[in-house]
């Protein structure tokens, strides 16, 4: 089916801090090699409540009115010529970055670190790429991701955090011959869920997670995220760089000394996974890591830190960063497809909010701000469905 005509849509546009505005916006016909989706799912991430809260994310700063939104899926309405991969009626994912396809990263496959790149909803380009709390937007078929008939949408919109959590894992090497037997995550909000939840479908016997609310670790154990929970104590904020490696040490050893189920100790881990960008995580990471190991990076957080580099060198622990994704969709829907809650992970639970309609989308930047709801209820992922 062919659309000709441009049409006038909702979009939900940030102006300022916290001033987002219902907006009608013109929207052409798809071009070329676009597909026209109607928006169903957003979820909201931390990048969204930054730009909502400050108008800029770290030294990001927004330069024009801007739609927030990448986590999403939604409903071909209308296909542009050259398009065959997609009909009118197939649900996809969206996967929002594009790169510019001819740099040397993007050749090697690397096209997340693409200089280049446009990705809805961030700041970084300019005009900026416009995030999908909208109605309808065009996009590249190249980039929307079919999905299978029976995949709810809400569980959907959780294939672009998903993303980061895969990865994660081939970041750290983990491969159908190689996966480590001990990981620890750092952090267990949506994405570090969703890091653990990645190890525990990787086949990684022992998923640890830590985080400094008790709620939180908990959920990740009952809903088989993760195999054992550390609650990190809130102590006295450090005044010196010794006290603060002091007491990354102290976690680091504690962490060592819990026990899995068999009453081994969890000792020293091949990987940490490092969800949370604060130096006393990323100094305890270090030193949780075994010699050989990785601690992986994937919390964005203080950008300049303080960290035990030598304990890091001198045991060859690799330190690695992630960025986004690359190619990881189609492991994505087949992990989300696949996994069943009552073997876990439960990727479904995840999904603890849903918003109805782009005019509530302050409610809810309100409700992810928030660690539980009224009810006490954990606000883990929170979602806008259209
Ligand atoms: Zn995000
Ligand atoms: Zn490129």
């Amino acid at each position: 089916m062919c659309q000709t005509h441009t049409q006038t849509i909702q979009a939900s546009v940030l102006h300022g801090v916290k001033d987002l505005r219902l907006e009608p916006r013109s929207l052409d016909a798809p071009a070329s090699g676009e597909v026209q989706v109607a928006v169903r799912a957003t979820g909201l991430c931390g990048s969204d409540l930054h730009y909502y809260g400050h108008y800029r994310n770290g030294d990001i700063i927004v330069k024009e009115p801007l739609s927030l939104g990448h986590e999403s899926s939604g409903e071909v309405v209308a296909v542009g010529s050259d398009v065959s991969s997609l009909s009118v009626g197939d649900r996809v994912a969206l996967e929002v970055g594009q790169p510019c396809g001819k740099c040397a990263r993007c050749e090697e496959g690397r096209y997340n670190i693409c200089p280049e790149m446009r990705f809805r909803s961030s700041a970084k380009s300019f005009p900026h790429a416009q995030g999908t709390l909208q109605d309808r937007i065009n996009h590249p078929a190249a980039w929307c991701h079919k999905l299978p008939v029976d995949m709810p949408l809400p569980l959907s919109a959780l294939l672009e955090p998903l993303s980061v959590a895969i990865q994660a894992a081939r970041r750290a090497g983990f491969s159908s011959s190689a996966i480590p037997s001990k990981v620890l995550v750092l952090g267990a909000g949506a994405v570090g869920l969703l890091v653990a939840g990645m190890c525990k479908v990787s086949g990684v016997e022992n998923v640890v997670i830590a985080d400094v609310d008790a709620n939180r670790v908990n959920f990740a154990t009952s809903k088989k995220f993760a195999d054992v929970a550390y609650v990190v104590p809130m102590g006295p904020r450090p005044t010196t760089t010794e006290e603060a490696l002091e007491s990354a040490k102290a976690t680091a050893k504690a962490v060592g000394a819990l026990m899995f189920a068999d009453g081994s100790a969890v000792g020293e881990v091949d990987i940490v996974f490092e969800c949370t960008g604060v130096p006393s995580c990323v100094q305890a990471a270090i030193y949780a890591t075994r010699a050989g190991g990785k601690v992986m990076l994937i919390g964005m957080g203080t950008p300049v830190q303080t960290l035990p580099l030598s304990a890091a060198a001198l045991r060859e622990v690799d330190i690695c960063g992630v960025f986004r994704y690359a190619n990881t969709y189609a492991e994505g829907i087949k992990i989300l497809s696949e996994t069943k809650p009552e073997t876990g992970p439960d990727f479904a639970s995840l999904v603890t909010h849903e918003f109805k309609g782009l005019a509530a989308v302050d409610d809810a930047f309100a409700m992810a701000s928030r660690k539980e709801d009224d009810d006490g209820k954990l606000v883990i992922k929170v979602l806008v469905t259209n």
